[in-house]
């Protein structure tokens, strides 16, 4: 019986799961992650394009025997949640991470990944199935209802890429949603500096407060918020929503020197 509280909907088109790991262009060279491989669906696919390892993170226990049944010495099965060890994996090469994510925690699996410090020297794609309405905020720009913290908040360290929406029908059990492929890849010209945890700081400020003026967010962040307005080219008449991605990093480069 598929867990619910695991988020467990297991996708059952061979269509959809070669376009899945297509999408992730394997070389016999890669290192795999996958996470949450279920009854091993996508992992069969994906063993088929023979990386050079591949191993997958499953925290269902009972899953986690099946697949050591099903798949014997050919992967490496840790029994674990993905929260818990996202950021214990040190390999000598980018990793590619693919998962048809639980849906229950999907956004907080994303941005634990986008804390990683040095993410572009240690991972070089992945390939995730989000519910849709996430991944519409994932890839939502300025001016549109989708675009919020999410939208900004990934797009400072990744380029993400819509594939294909995906039919809850293809899906055991059947959502009740619509879920969507996406690609991300961390932009190679990201440079480390404070503004993983200010920019957090710093959209939080500006969304919890969607409806208003954005004079409000930038006086609560800047002492001289109107010569930071103007360095910026900021119309403080505006909404949070009405500016560009780039306008919050270049917010935040500006707030990152000031503190
Ligand atoms: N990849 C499979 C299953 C996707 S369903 C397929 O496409 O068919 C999501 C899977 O994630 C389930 O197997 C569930 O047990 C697992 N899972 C849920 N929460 C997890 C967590 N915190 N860490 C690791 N795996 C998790």
């Amino acid at each position: 019986m598929p867990k619910k509280s695991l988020g467990q909907n297991f996708l059952k088109s061979q269509d959809i799961l070669s376009n899945i790991v297509n999408s992730g262009n394997i070389s016999k060279k890669d290192i795999i992650l996958e996470i949450g491989p279920g009854t091993g669906n996508l992992t069969e696919k994906i063993l088929e394009k023979a990386p050079e390892r591949f191993i997958v993170i499953e925290k269902d226990k009972k899953l986690s025997e099946l697949l050591h049944k099903k798949f014997r010495g050919k992967i490496e099965i840790i029994n674990k949640d993905i929260l818990d060890c996202y950021n214990s994996f040190v390999f000598n090469k980018k990793v590619k991470v693919f998962g048809n994510l639980p849906y229950n925690i999907s956004t907080k699996i994303l941005i634990s990944f986008l804390k990683i410090y040095n993410l572009k020297d240690k991972f070089e794609k992945f390939i995730f199935v989000f519910q849709k309405e996430v991944a519409d905020r994932i890839l939502a720009e300025e001016n549109s209802k989708n675009y919020g913290r999410l939208s900004i908040l990934t797009s400072l360290k990744m380029n993400s890429n819509k594939i294909t929406d995906i039919d809850p029908k293809y899906f055991y059990p059947k959502p009740k949603v619509w879920s969507t492929l996406v690609t991300l890849s961390p932009k190679l010209d990201f440079e480390e500096m404070k503004s993983n945890q200010h920019l957090e700081h710093i959209t939080n400020i500006f969304f919890s407060q969607r409806r208003k003026m954005i004079k409000k967010p930038m006086k609560q962040l800047f002492t001289e918020f109107e010569k930071v307005a103007k360095d910026l080219d900021l119309d403080l008449n505006l909404r949070p929503q009405n500016l560009s991605k780039n306008q919050y990093l270049d917010i935040c480069k500006i707030f990152d020197v000031l503190n």
